[in-house]
């Protein structure tokens, strides 16, 4: 489970951009972050993998407060927090199987052919990841041949290859068409459910959230102003 308490995040210029955010997101459940631009989404994202140092609240994962670790367990932490960007950030000269691959690695080792390197118990295990998310066919393909979607599909299953507990989702459907999107948004939310993963999703598709996700936050001006079921969003608003 994540549990957001009383998270505040005041950059040196500026109103605050989170004021007092305190929710949570139990295991299974995939959490929709919506609200106009400058709302706070993306500095609540990156509160959490910290790339962003809050002000002052706590942010637990589990057990751990990850806002205050060492520089060494905060690397170990980000093990834990699988992220899937808007534009995928695949390593484009290497493999689908490659880039899977290196989700587990946490990084993308420079050697040539490092598929051979690993023990073939992660071999198999990305080959069913590849086969969860619609991609066993194109394992060898490099990832410059694919189309959006599948390049999100790549993404998804990079980021479960390090076996998180928990999922960052930034604005998964920005760059990918209507129909695409709504594939993407099913495979996550039905992804979160199996494994029994928490998820935050920064989404500006409003109606896209409301249609997949289980539960809908609202920030405005760093501030939340929603936090409900995504059918009470149309009565609140
Ligand atoms: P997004 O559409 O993802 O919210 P923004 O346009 O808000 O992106 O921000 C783009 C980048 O600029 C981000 O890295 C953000 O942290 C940074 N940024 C946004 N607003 C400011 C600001 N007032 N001063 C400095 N950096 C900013
Ligand atoms: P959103 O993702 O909802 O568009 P952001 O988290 O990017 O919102 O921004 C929230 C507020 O914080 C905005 O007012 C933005 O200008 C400000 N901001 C974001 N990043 C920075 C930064 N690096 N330095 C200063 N202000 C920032």
């Amino acid at each position: 489970m994540l549990t957001l308490n009383q998270l505040t995040k005041a950059y040196s210029v500026g109103d605050p951009a989170l004021r007092d955010v305190t929710f949570r997101v139990p295991r299974g459940q995939v959490v929709g972050l919506i609200g106009p631009s400058g709302a706070g989404k993306s500095t609540l994202i990156r509160c959490i993998n910290r790339l962003v140092e809050p002000s002052s609240g706590a942010i637990y994962l589990d057990e751990t407060d990850l806002t205050c670790l060492g520089s060494r367990e905060l690397r170990r932490a980000r093990r834990r927090i699988g992220m899937i960007f808007q534009e995928y950030a695949l390593v484009e000269r290497l493999t689908v199987m490659e880039n899977v691959l290196s989700g587990r690695l946490g990084y993308v080792p420079f050697w040539r052919s490092f598929t051979r390197r690993f023990p073939g118990q992660d071999i198999e295990n990305a080959y069913r990841l590849l086969d969860r998310v619609g991609l066993l066919a194109h394992a060898d393909k490099r990832a410059d041949a694919l189309s959006g979607g599948q390049r999100q599909r790549v993404g998804i299953a990079r980021a479960l290859a390090q076996e998180p507990e928990l999922l960052l989702v930034d604005e998964p459907t920005a760059s990918l068409d209507p129909k695409t999107s709504r594939q993407i948004m099913r495979l996550i939310t039905e992804i979160c459910a199996e494994r029994q993963l928490p998820a935050i999703v920064n989404i500006h598709d409003v109606p896209l959230a409301q249609q997949f996700v289980d539960r809908l936050v609202g920030l405005r001006a760093g501030r939340m102003v929603f936090d409900d079921t995504p059918d009470r969003l149309d009565e609140a608003m």
